[in-house]
């Protein structure tokens, strides 16, 4: 497979186009963005864990029943994967109140929720990502509701398994968002990426956080943490 074009760059990666019409390459770059690209900034050798790890994660979930947009890790930042229409939809899991959850209704970070919740945002940098209910995503078209019903079976699916698989390694999967697609034959897959700049991770013992609200908080120590979700899925 040869890397042609590049597409698009994003706030934390490339994509660029194959000679393979259904496949991508995604480069993951050590910037840093938060409050809709607000604040910039670099976590040096971000995008080397982050590839990793989401590829890693990606492997277990594909195994347990979620098909994902992986196809190959072909270097440290670089990944092949399936292209698929991105559904314009951040679909975000939470089991503990956190960042605009803890915000919006006034519930304290930390307090574990009575059931794990799901809400979606609208991927749109102009309108800053806004909330928006399932009624308004069938109203706009942006996904149909036989669509809606396999993007929350999946995003659920996702929550379970990585809540469990994170626990054993001593960290709490506070929340995390996801974002699917379509491939060109209509499949619905898990898209784009699953790392710290994603998901929140807490230690369980410490409850300190090892995701990026060290950024978004300027709390230092950004690559540490990362690096320590890493150690800790090699079991290094
Ligand atoms: P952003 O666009 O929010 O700045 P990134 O820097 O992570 O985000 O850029 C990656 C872009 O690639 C995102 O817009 C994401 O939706 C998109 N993407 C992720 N996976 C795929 C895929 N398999 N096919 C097509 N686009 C994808
Ligand atoms: N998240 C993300 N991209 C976004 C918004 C949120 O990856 O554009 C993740 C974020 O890392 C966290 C979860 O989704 O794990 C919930 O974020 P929240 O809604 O609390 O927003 P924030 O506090 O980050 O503004």
């Amino acid at each position: 497979m040869e890397k042609l074009a590049q597409l698009y760059e994003g706030k934390a990666k490339k994509v660029y186009a194959t000679d393979q019409p259904d496949l991508l390459v995604v480069d993951y770059k050590d910037d840093a963005t938060a409050f809709n690209g607000e604040k910039k900034g670099t976590i040096l050798g971000k995008g080397v864990i982050n590839n990793r790890m989401s590829n890693m994660l990606m492997q277990l979930l594909e195994k347990e029943g979620v098909p994902t947009h992986y196809v190959q890790e072909l270097s440290e930042r670089e990944t092949a994967v399936k292209k698929v229409s991105i559904i314009p939809l951040e679909v975000i899991v939470r089991n503990i109140a956190a960042g605009s959850f803890s915000k919006r209704y006034g519930v304290e970070e930390g307090t574990r929720l009575k059931q794990p919740s799901l809400e979606f945002s609208y991927k749109n940098d102009d309108l800053g990502d806004p909330l928006i209910n399932e009624y308004h995503v069938l109203a706009i078209g942006l996904a149909t509701r036989e669509e809606l019903d396999l993007i929350t079976e999946y995003a659920f699916r996702v929550n379970e398994f990585l809540k469990a698989y994170f626990l054993r390694l001593d960290i709490e999967l506070v929340d995390f968002k996801l974002e699917f697609g379509k491939t060109s034959d209509g499949t619905i897959v898990l898209a784009d990426e699953i790392s710290p700049d994603t998901c929140r991770f807490w230690d369980v013992h410490t409850h300190e956080k090892l995701d990026k609200d060290r950024f978004r908080r300027d709390m230092g120590g950004e690559v540490e943490a990362y690096k320590e979700v890493m150690r800790r899925l090699t079991g290094e």
